[in-house]
């Protein structure tokens, strides 16, 4: 009875200490903005800690704007050339290493395309990085079912090219501003995604590898010897009003894990309206080729609205697909959420 006494006191002194130590850490981590997260670095226990910064979109848009006013960025062509020229100098204005991939590659009418994949990376001597990607070209026809006028000519690609690209220029921007520590990132832009057969409805493989060849080359040819990232996000058409993301069948069946953990970390900042846990099917797009070939596990991240015949957006492949299109909301929900994740991710907090 009175050992038990004993041993309560003891308790309570414990309890109370607990209580002082935890309102100093409370007051310790209140000094830090809110989105500093802690986590132990394994090597030397040290706390690690992060800035994650604020994606922001006026800046996503201004750079889909900037691309869409170059004309078609379609190869062969001087859009082409400039646009690429502009995106390197972007990158490299927000201090990344980059390298521009360049060969000749043949497309399904027999024409050699001068490709050119752009690669910009942050922190290249890290072991743990992580792939995010978007093509940049845009198609050389609108031959979408739901196409009604100029249908040989090439389209804006607002969307369907543009928008992955801006918000890509913009995490690289605010890769600049709050640097990450303790793991690379590359962001690919794939060239020649949007340069396929057009479809005769029998979808076979050999058809369907005339798409995607800016990312089949490079997933045959990395732009430095022994490429390795732990994961890859890729971004098609994110920047659409409305844009629905579903868990496309492609992802699931070569990355769930990280399909599940990108779309968790969506819901958990707020993004609930874009960001859906149906499953949906599967679809080739550059992701397809770097699972393959490359083996890096790579999800895409890409507007799957339920109203239409194709699967895609109603502008998909027609000229509708031009900055009307474009929702800074679903920019910022997307942006958002990518860096949410690499900085989470740097810190072990994913
Ligand atoms: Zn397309």
């Amino acid at each position: 009875m009175k050992a038990f006494a004993f041993f309560e006191k003891i308790n309570m002194n414990t309890k109370t200490l607990f209580f002082i130590f935890t309102a100093l850490l409370i007051i310790q981590f209140s000094a830090c903005t809110s989105a500093d997260s802690p986590n132990e670095d394994q090597d030397t226990g040290a706390t690690l800690t992060v800035n994650i910064p604020e994606f922001n979109p006026d800046n996503a848009y201004n750079y889909i704007q900037k691309q869409v006013a170059f004309g078609p960025r379609v190869p062969n062509t001087p859009a082409h050339d400039s646009c690429a020229q502009w995106m390197a100098d972007q990158f490299r204005s927000f201090g990344a290493r980059v390298i521009v991939q360049e060969d000749q590659v043949k497309a399904y009418t027999g024409e050699m395309l001068n490709m050119k994949n752009i690669i910009a990376s942050y922190n290249p001597d890290r072991n743990r990085r992580v792939l995010l990607c978007a093509h940049w070209d845009s198609r050389h026809i609108a031959d979408s079912r739901l196409a009604t006028e100029r249908t040989k000519e090439p389209i804006l690609g607002a969307d369907d090219g543009g928008s992955g690209v801006g918000v890509l220029l913009e995490v690289a921007r605010c890769l600049k501003e709050s640097p990450l520590k303790y793991m690379g990132v590359d962001i690919v832009l794939f060239d020649v995604e949007d340069y396929g057969q057009p479809s005769d409805g029998g979808g076979y493989p050999e058809q369907l590898d005339t798409w995607c060849l800016g990312s089949q080359y490079w997933s045959k040819n990395f732009h430095v010897a022994g490429y390795k990232a732990d994961y890859g996000i890729l971004l098609d058409m994110v920047g659409s009003k409305g844009a629905r993301f579903t868990k496309e069948g492609s992802s699931m069946e070569y990355a769930p894990n990280i399909v599940n953990k990108v779309w968790k970390e969506a819901i958990n900042s707020g993004y609930s309206g874009y960001f859906y846990n149906d499953q949906t099917q599967k679809i080739i797009d550059d992701h397809v080729y770097v699972n393959r070939l490359a083996k890096i596990p790579t999800i895409d991240i890409i507007n799957r609205p339920s109203s239409t015949e194709s699967g895609f957006g109603a502008y998909w492949h027609t000229h509708n697909d031009n900055m009307e299109v474009i929702d800074k909301n679903t920019l910022k929900a997307v942006g958002q959420t990518v860096i949410n994740v690499i900085y989470k991710e740097s810190i072990g907090e994913l």
